[in-house]
């Protein structure tokens, strides 16, 4: 049975620009099995005030592909911010697949959300680079969002290693950034390390998918 990737609608957030962005995860089908691609939002209230953030539960948006959280037997976080790994809590059952750069980068920097989602619960299995999760599913190291983001690979027919889809998580937030990082301003929290980040866009460019989907638009890109 071949990838299929399935985009849910988990919230809204009006973003620091004053423009509402929404907030997209993705669920990957595989032969006996699914995985889930980022988890939405969760915090504390303060934060999803300040974000005027129209949430759903991440259990509702599955129910519209007559999914359940139970029916999710592996997330893969892009990075730990609070509109992508928001609800992992939800599952608890499944092993969170996430650069170790990028927990440590939390820890530090974020204590307050690392502390929120109970991470000592949570079964980790940490990453420190590129790595193949399941076969035709794979994980990249895009830093400069933050320091341990990762974008998702998915061959989709399985057998053409040139062609696949990529899940970009935020190393882009709109489909205009992404054709062209260097011009312009860019949006608040694009970048936290601009050089780190613009050579990640160059190496996802490079790559060449056939088909980019974003976390905060809802256009697909199609090469
Ligand atoms: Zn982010």
């Amino acid at each position: 049975m071949p990838l299929e990737i399935r985009r849910l609608h988990l919230a809204s957030l009006q973003a620091a620009d004053g423009r509402r962005w929404p907030v997209h995860g993705f669920v990957v089908t595989h032969d006996g099995g699914a995985v889930l691609v980022d988890t939405g939002v969760g915090g504390p209230q303060q934060w999803l005030d300040d974000w005027r953030v129209v949430n759903r539960s991440v259990a509702d948006a599955l129910a519209e592909l007559d999914m359940s959280p139970a029916d999710i037997g592996l997330v893969i976080n892009t990075h730990l911010h609070f509109d992508h790994c928001g609800q992992n809590s939800v599952f608890r059952h499944a092993p969170v697949y996430v650069q170790r750069a990028e927990l440590s980068r939390a820890e530090r920097e974020s204590r307050e959300l690392y502390d929120w989602f109970g991470f000592m619960d949570a079964r980790f299995e940490l990453l420190d680079g590129d790595a193949e999760v399941l076969p035709g599913l794979e994980v990249i190291t895009t830093p400069g969002h933050t320091a341990g983001h990762q974008c998702v690979l998915v061959r989709r027919d399985g057998g053409d290693p040139a062609t696949f889809d990529l899940l970009i998580g935020d190393a882009a937030y709109t489909p205009r950034v992404y054709a062209d990082p260097a011009s312009g301003q860019l949006p608040p929290g694009q970048a936290s390390d601009l050089p780190a980040w613009r050579e990640s866009l160059r190496r996802i460019q490079s790559l060449g998918p056939d088909r980019v989907h974003f976390c905060h638009h809802t256009d697909v890109i199609h090469r």
